[in-house]
């Protein structure tokens, strides 16, 4: 191995090979749920040097696991335990490479953490409308590799959606120049769009070139409460036909999930009373705040008049709007604080989730009693996380030794008959590659298959995710 190691060095710089001392940052999951051991964590500065170290590892057979900010939730971007796989940090490619306010795009390279960006298309009062959780960590290659979602796929789509052209080193370790900024370019088979969404396995995303639009003269926020999740549905149907492209944003939080906010973060005021539900709406709008909240005065008192709202508040200030956010945004934290859970980041058609919610609460209950829902999540996109905590009192690792699978298959059998997906936007990873393998049809499988072999025969990027 000490070859490996010394063409790595060659490559990208003694500095930037890293063997010893503590690299769990890299080589432990944000779930704390895969630890993995790598050969070296290699940390390439330039689209050249991402390409030398492919070709090192190509020439020695060394498997290669790319990695932008490590926050992602299916166990995708670290290393197995085998000591013989190199970890391929991004996260040194951070330089925006151009901002082209005429075209309304801005090219990055892979590494730059996603609020850098956000700011940098801010500051030349543009917007780039992708928006997570963990966009003070998380890298737009990583964004790109699992086609992120978040909390404004409602009106601007997945990163897919917001992605124009990449530049992409392959298995071989040659340099995809597709940095186009086009809206149209119907010129063959979409190599772009392979690649989104391939989480590692089919090439290194280096750079890409994304979409912008003007900045809202305002954005405004209002939370909601709801006793059923058909009232929620009701309240989006009634918010979509009022507000039309203005709203940017529908989440819904069940009660357990806003227990376990204050609970662990016991600072944040929770602005409603108790309610089953609560949703957070967000309204983005080109002609300034006043018109805006008279907006969504009108849509909750009509919503309260007709049943669908039992109580609702319309933030006064951006302060106010962040802290709504805020709430929103712990719980996947607060969720991490109580302990290990089984997650489940599931779609379905918005028509058919409260008949769903309804029907899986009342199964996993008579399966494993006391079991503890956290259920939240992206409402206007029909994207739950449906998450499963063990029982109050009980040992969580034991509880997920003994029922995960159970529990799993209960879930994902269950969204069978309503047409939904057991993965709608944190990726395949290690975590779901054998559901992929049992629920995904023989000739898409075939067809995933075929592509990863012609695009990397030996296999080297990513072994054992997805596929
Ligand atoms: P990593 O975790 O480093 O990698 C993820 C995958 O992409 C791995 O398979 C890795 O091999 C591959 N990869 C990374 N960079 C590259 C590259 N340059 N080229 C090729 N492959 C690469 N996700 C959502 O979609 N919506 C959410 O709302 C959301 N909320 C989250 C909230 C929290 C608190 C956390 C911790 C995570 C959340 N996630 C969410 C999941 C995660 O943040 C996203 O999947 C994110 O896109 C991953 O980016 P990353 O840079 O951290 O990628």
């Amino acid at each position: 191995m000490s070859a490996v190691l010394d063409d790595l060095r060659a490559a990208v710089g003694a500095a930037q090979v890293l063997t010893d001392g503590d690299l769990s940052a890299w080589e432990l999951d944000w779930r704390r749920r895969w630890r993995g051991k790598s050969l070296a964590v290699v940390r390439p500065g330039s689209t050249a040097e991402v390409a030398a170290v492919i070709r090192v590892c190509a020439q020695h057979g060394v498997t290669v696991v790319p990695q932008g900010g490590n926050t992602g939730l299916v166990g995708g971007g670290v290393p197995d335990a085998s000591g013989s796989q190199v970890l391929l940090s991004l996260q040194r490619m951070n330089r925006v490479r151009a901002i082209d306010d005429a075209n309304l795009t801005l090219t990055a390279e892979a590494g730059c953490v996603l609020q850098a960006l956000q700011h940098a298309a801010r500051e030349r009062g543009l917007l780039l409308p992708l928006s997570l959780a963990a966009e003070g960590s998380c890298t737009i290659g990583g964004n790109l590799a699992t086609n992120a979602g978040g909390t404004q796929v409602l009106r601007w789509g997945n990163a897919r959606d917001l992605c124009l052209g990449l530049e992409v080193v392959t298995a071989a370790g040659e340099v995809w120049d597709g940095l186009t900024g086009l809206r149209k370019d119907n010129t063959g088979y979409d190599l772009r769009d392979l690649f989104i969404g391939s989480e590692g396995t089919l090439g290194i995303i280096t750079a890409a070139t994304l979409k912008l639009a003007p900045l809202p003269a305002a954005t405004t926020t209002a939370l909601a409460a709801c006793q059923t999740l058909a009232d929620c549905v009701a309240l989006l149907k009634k918010a979509r036909h009022r507000l039309g492209a203005g709203l940017t944003g529908f989440e819904v939080m069940g009660r357990f999930a806003l227990d376990l906010v204050a609970q662990h973060f016991p600072a944040l005021p929770r602005a409603l009373p108790q309610a089953p539900w609560t949703v957070l709406l967000e309204q983005s709008d080109t002609e300034g705040e006043a018109p805006a909240r008279e907006r969504f005065e009108a849509l909750l008192a009509d919503a309260l008049e007709d049943g669908c709202v039992v109580d609702a508040v319309v933030a006064s200030s951006l302060a106010q709007s962040k802290a709504l956010w805020q709430l929103r945004e712990s719980i996947p934290l607060a969720q991490a604080e109580e302990g290990p859970n089984i997650k489940h980041d599931i779609s379905l058609p918005v028509s058919a989730i409260a008949e769903f919610v309804a029907a899986t609460d009342a199964a996993l209950q008579a399966g494993f009693p006391g079991v503890r829902l956290v259920n939240f999540g992206h409402l206007g996109d029909g994207n739950l996380h449906y998450n499963v905590q063990a029982p109050a009192g009980t040992d969580m690792l034991a509880f997920l030794a003994e029922h995960e699978h159970a529990v799993n298959t209960l879930v994902f059998d269950a969204l069978t008959p309503f047409g939904g997906s057991f993965s709608a936007e944190h990726g395949i990873g290690a975590l779901k590659r054998d559901e992929l393998a049992l629920r995904k049809s023989p000739v898409a499988l075939a067809l995933m298959r075929s592509i990863k072999a012609a695009l990397d025969p030996q296999g080297l990027l990513n072994p054992g995710r997805v596929l």
